[in-house]
């Protein structure tokens, strides 16, 4: 086989960019390769699956044979891409290669493992695709004790999921509030309130040391020497770009795979967009950045050098214990935030020393305020 456009992984990075390249693009080759099933599914959903009562066998909406059929593309699945050779312009897999005209990495990213000794500590698991959620979904047997590790959005979403279906849920988490990279103390200390009030059980500031099998159930050490009995382990402190197979053939990398505004990487025909690209130096993993990329990605693929303009694009979280909107400013901008609101209803604004508004945080009822908040917000790059 050769030539086309060929991309790599079929996340939601991966098909978006394949659906908005078909609309301009219907008879130029595509071939989608990609080391999972190939099924569409929306992963935003594995974190309010239970409480939708969503097994992981109804969550995708599309078969890999029925996405092939829409796209018009060979998709294949269960195909693990090992090596890039941009100087001939092929990419090589398990049992074949293929050449590409122009080529896009979708490649997602890896969950960061933590360091944890004992005899259990194999039995962790993480969900960054819906195959890992299914594997966290046989273990959970009704009431099952859950031990989340971090208390980051994907952490504090699967903890308001387990409590909303009164499984017995502890979060160990090393930082001092919840959402600490994403929002200020007071908002933290919200979140941490409402989802104790539904249930759960705030182990902050500490670690896990070890886990080790006791009987039918897992005995967890802090580093404070406390001791928790639980019988599933899922851990949530974070995901690392996909970077290898980029480095590997000699494409620029640094958290992510590098790309400019066109979502060029430092090789000719080869794009990056999803979770593992860097893009101006901004590593955003969530759903409307990638949308933003596919679109502009797809013009620039048939010709129309497009560039990619990131508006601020606000994250609402699927906390129901406590409704959140989160704009994070820029890192590392130096400003002050302001908060106002009366107990769970606050509005935390961010303003940089030109007083210019470059971020916010809203729960409760100021979540209203959205709208209105994110049009005086200026673009992340443009
Ligand atoms: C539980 C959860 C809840 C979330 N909720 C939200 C939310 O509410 N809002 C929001 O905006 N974002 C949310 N996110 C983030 C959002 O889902 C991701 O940013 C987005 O799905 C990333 O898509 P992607 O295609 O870049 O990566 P992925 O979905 O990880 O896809 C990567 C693809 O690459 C393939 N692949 C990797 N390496 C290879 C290789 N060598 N060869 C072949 N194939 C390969 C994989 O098989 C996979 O198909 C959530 C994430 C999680 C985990």
């Amino acid at each position: 086989m050769s030539g086309g456009l060929v991309i790599i992984g079929s996340g939601l990075a991966g098909y978006m960019i394949a659906k908005e390249w078909r609309k301009y693009d219907t008879s130029t080759p595509l071939t989608i390769i990609t080391q999972s099933d190939g099924n569409f599914y929306s992963k935003p959903l594995l974190s309010t699956a239970l409480t939708s009562q969503r097994t992981p066998e109804v969550l995708p909406t599309s078969s890999a044979t029925q996405m092939a059929e829409q796209l018009d593309a060979t998709i294949l699945t269960r195909t693990r891409v090992d090596e890039i050779q941009p100087e001939n312009k092929k990419v090589i897999y398990n049992d074949g290669q293929l050449e590409y005209d122009q080529l896009v990495l979708a490649l997602g990213a890896d969950t960061i493992k933590p360091t944890i000794m004992g005899n259990a500590a194999g039995q962790i698991i993480s969900v960054n695709n819906l195959e890992e959620y299914s594997v966290f979904r046989k273990k959970l047997d009704p009431k099952l004790h859950v031990t989340i590790l971090g208390a980051g959005l994907v952490g504090c979403e699967f903890a308001n999921d387990l409590v909303n279906v009164q499984h017995p849920v502890d979060v160990v988490a090393l930082c001092s509030y919840p959402l600490d990279r994403l929002v200020t103390p007071d908002i933290g200390e919200i979140i941490r309130a409402s989802l104790e009030q539904s249930g759960v059980n705030w182990r902050l500031s500490q670690s896990v040391e070890r886990m080790d099998q006791k009987d039918d159930n897992i005995l967890l050490t802090l580093n404070n020497g406390e001791t928790l009995k639980t019988d599933v382990v899922l851990s949530a402190i974070g995901l690392r770009p996909h970077i290898n197979l980029a480095k590997e053939a000699g494409l620029r990398v640094n958290r992510g795979i590098l790309v400019d505004n066109y979502l060029s990487t430092s090789m000719e025909s080869i794009y990056a967009l999803g979770d593992c690209a860097e893009v101006c130096g901004h590593v955003l993993q969530y759903v409307a950045p990638l949308l933003a990329c596919s679109r502009a990605l797809a013009k620039t693929l048939i010709g129309e050098k497009t560039e990619v303009i990131y508006p601020a694009m606000p994250v609402v979280l699927k906390t129901p214990a406590c409704p959140l909107v989160v704009s994070p400013p820029p890192q590392d901008l130096k400003g002050e935030w302001r908060v106002s609101g009366t107990h769970f209803d606050c509005r935390a604004l961010f303003y940089d020393t030109a007083e210019q508004l470059r971020g916010f945080a809203l729960t409760g009822t100021m979540v209203k305020e959205r709208a209105d908040l994110q049009k005086l917000l200026p673009p992340i790059f443009s």
